[in-house]
């Protein structure tokens, strides 16, 4: 498996497979291609279908710039390696082809060239199935962070330091604004309001409320094209960092406990990223918001003082319940239903560890056999359900809408 470095990473959404990937890949074109005149870049699959929304195009034009550029939608062509595929063509004043580059943005922010092996390999960690993490962890008397820790060296905590740091700050920015977030759909923020009701209650409604309102803040931070972590992509990025702020809160968490628990989630992000995929576009939001849950279960039981078999648990117990779980975001916005989503799976990631803690930790289905079972339902899914926006809410929620008014 590849390193933590490769799946949290701090960027601008709205998403890390339609903004954060081809971001990336325009840069290293505009790097080979110094002398083009101008660019023109075919989009495919979801990221022509669900582009708009997402702000590719405007991501490579920005990129790209001052050189001009042409953008072409081709949501009708879906390449066998990945959908998310674009091709970039530099031009000379003729307009004739100088250069040309198919890539693909395959989840989380990271992009491949056709045929690139989809796994991480052993590059950093030896290991990528939870039961051999599990004992090679029962054999050396271990816990998951210190696995991490004996696989990335110790600069990883540093490394995870600036991830949580990068995770706050997208908390407050996304808790100190209100309004409206850009696009057709008038989506208010509500992250602040229900930051104000939290403060107001003493029971286990606050904790959640406080979890609500983090993880909502930073995905209308997400949505508005703030910086955010993926965690482990953009549109499931408010998962992790709002159950975290929530239980560092409660439970007076040192820095320590933070990286540490943050470093479980990454390991079990990391084990599903390796195993099946990531990417909604791929998976559907099984693969994004389902996995982040998974990362949130597993860190809560962390946290909770839950043991190794627990905390599989809680992780396994967190994506079994989002299987075969859509990808159909509205108008092609990461809005809804994402952000309450996000919001959402949360607190169920709590519930996945505290019903977890009652247990003894044995349990029939393993993480491994649901992260596969996950990546095989998830290509067996319609296309029309992988980020495309051409089914389930986001057909019906635009035929409906004209039947209500506007949420204020
Ligand atoms: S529905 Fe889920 S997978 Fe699809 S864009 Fe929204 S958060 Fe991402």
């Amino acid at each position: 498996m590849d390193s933590l470095r490769e799946l949290f990473k701090i960027g601008n959404g709205p998403s890390s497979s339609h903004t954060m990937g081809p971001q990336k890949a325009a840069q290293k074109f505009k790097d080979r291609n110094p002398d083009a005149a101008s660019f023109r870049v075919e989009l495919y699959g979801s990221l022509a279908a669900t582009g708009k929304g997402h702000l590719t195009d405007w991501i490579i034009i920005e990129t790209l710039k001052p050189k001009r550029t042409e953008i072409v939608w081709k949501p009708e062509v879906i390449k066998k390696f990945h959908t998310n595929g674009m091709k970039f063509f530099s031009l000379n004043d003729s307009r004739e082809v100088l250069n040309e580059w198919l890539v693909f943005s395959v989840g989380g922010g990271s992009i491949m060239e056709e045929n690139e092996d989809r796994r991480g390999g052993n590059k950093v960690y030896d290991l990528s199935k939870m039961s051999d993490i599990m004992k090679w962890c029962d054999e050396n008397s271990m816990e998951f962070w210190q696995y991490v820790g004996s696989c990335e060296g110790e600069d990883i905590w540093e490394y995870l330091k600036k991830i949580w740091a990068a995770m706050e700050e997208a908390i407050v920015r996304g808790l100190n604004t209100s309004g409206i977030l850009p696009g057709e759909l008038k989506y208010p923020r509500k992250a602040q309001r229900f930051y104000k009701k939290a403060r107001m209650r003493q029971t286990r409604f606050a904790i959640n409320g406080k979890i609500y309102a983090y993880s909502l803040a930073v995905s209308e931070e997400n949505a508005a094209g703030g910086e955010v972590v993926t965690a482990p992509t953009c549109g499931a990025s408010g998962v992790v960092p709002g159950l975290l702020k929530a239980l560092k809160e409660e439970y007076d968490l040192s820095e320590d406990e933070v990286i540490k628990a943050l470093s479980t989630a990454g390991l079990i992000g990391n084990i599903v990223k390796e195993n099946a995929s990531i990417s909604g576009a791929e998976v559907g939001c099984q693969g994004e918001v389902g996995t982040a849950c998974a990362m949130a279960a597993g860190m809560a039981s962390y946290i909770l003082g839950g043991t190794l078999e627990q905390i599989e648990y809680a992780a396994e117990m967190a994506l079994e319940h989002h299987l075969g779980m859509t990808c159909d975001p509205v108008g092609g916005y990461v809005q809804i239903p994402c952000i309450e989503r996000n919001a959402v799976a949360a607190v169920r990631a709590l519930d996945a560890a505290n019903y977890t803690l009652f247990t003894d930790g044995k349990h029939r289905v393993s993480l491994d056999q649901v992260i596969v079972t996950m990546g095989e339902t998830g290509r067996d899914l319609n296309c029309a359900y992988k980020e495309t926006s051409q089914a389930g809410l986001a057909k019906y929620y635009q035929e409906l809408s004209k039947y209500f008014k506007p949420e204020k």
